[in-house]
Order: C-alpha cells, then structure tokens, then sequence
C-alpha cells in the first residue's frame, strides 16, 4: 500500500490574523509538524496545497471586496475577501508548518475558485492525479484548512479518484462550526474514515 498525506491551504491568510483568518488555524499547522515528526514513515508521501489567487482581477467571482452590508460585500459561502494573492505573505505556509517533509507543491486558484487540491498544478506542471498515479498512491489522508471547504473538497475528490481516504479530524480547522459538522457527516457518507491523528 502506498500512503500519501495531502496538506490542505495551510497559510497565513486562513490562520489567526490572515485575511480570513480561522480559529484553530495556527494549532493545525504545528500539529501536522509534530505529526510528521512523531510519524517519518507513515506517508510515502507529502502534498501540500496553497490557494493562489490572482492579485489584479477577483479570479472568477471569488473575490468580493465590497464593505460588509453592500451588494457587493462577500457572503463568506461562494464569495471572500481579497486572500492568497500568489507572491505574498498571506499566500505564504504558515511558518509553524514544517515543509521538509513536503515531497510535491500545489497551486491553485489561479484567476478562479479552486477548492480542492486536484483543481491545482504540481510545482513541476502536473495535475495532482498524474502524480497520485505515479507514485501509486492507493490511501489518501487529508489535513489542514478549512473543513467545510478545501478540505471537504479535496477529500471528496481523492474518493472519486478511487483512494480510500481518512480525514484525520484533530488536525483540521473550519471557518463555521455548523458547516464543518456538516461537511464530516458528508464525508463519512461518501465513505471517509473520520479519525484522530492518534488512531491510524
Ligand atoms: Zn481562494
């Protein structure tokens, strides 16, 4: 069996402090390092996603920058505030995530929404199923930021690529309560392993 971990958006603008900032959000980055450093041989290897927006267009309708109440304001569900524009320190890893574990890069979100890690581009120009494929990957573990979002995303993604997929739930972090509940339900219907970072 061939095991992979995938990191999911784990970045300065989705932690405490970012442009849309998400509680817990610095807590998940130094828990996946100490993980990985608990675990060396537990994935044969490492993904690491990061949106990667556009800095001088609203990349498809994603960005809203209107002020809270207008029209325009963003609805924090298909439209957000201004966040990862590719180059910047907000699109930057947050510095407590370790990235020499990290075998491949992804970007995505180039000039669109991209929620899942397979909407990105590897950092040597592939799409992430051309690597999953070769590198053999059959098992897909899924961390980071936000649940109710790209991790949602990129989880639901990995089972219709026909992995078998754990998310492991003390490592991620959602923008709402609510819809983060909602989205492990989700997952755990479409046959993900919902289990802490201790149990597998
Ligand atoms: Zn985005």
């Amino acid at each position: 069996m061939t095991r992979a971990l995938f990191i999911i958006d784990v970045q300065n603008d989705f932690t405490e402090g970012g442009a849309l900032g998400v509680e817990g959000g610095a807590a998940v980055a130094a828990g996946i390092t100490r993980y990985l450093a608990q675990h060396p041989d537990r994935y044969d290897t490492v993904f690491a996603s990061r949106d990667w927006h556009d800095g001088d267009n609203d990349n498809g309708g994603h960005f809203a920058t209107g002020p809270l109440g207008a029209p325009n304001a963003p609805d924090f569900v298909t439209t957000w505030p201004v966040h990862c524009v590719a180059g910047t320190t907000g699109a930057e890893y947050h510095p407590a995530l370790t990235l020499s574990a990290v075998t491949v890069g992804v970007r995505k979100g180039q000039g669109r929404p991209a929620y899942s890690i397979f909407e990105g581009v590897t950092d040597d120009g592939e799409s992430l199923l051309q690597k999953l494929d070769g590198f053999g990957v059959d098992e897909v573990h899924v961390v980071g930021i936000a649940t109710d979002y790209c991790v949602l995303a990129s989880a639901l993604d990995a089972v219709a690529a026909g992995r078998t997929v754990r998310v492991l739930n003390d490592l991620i972090a959602g923008v709402d309560p609510v819809s983060s509940a909602l989205a492990l339900t989700r997952l755990a219907a479409a046959g993900v392993r919902i289990e802490s970072s201790a149990q597998n």
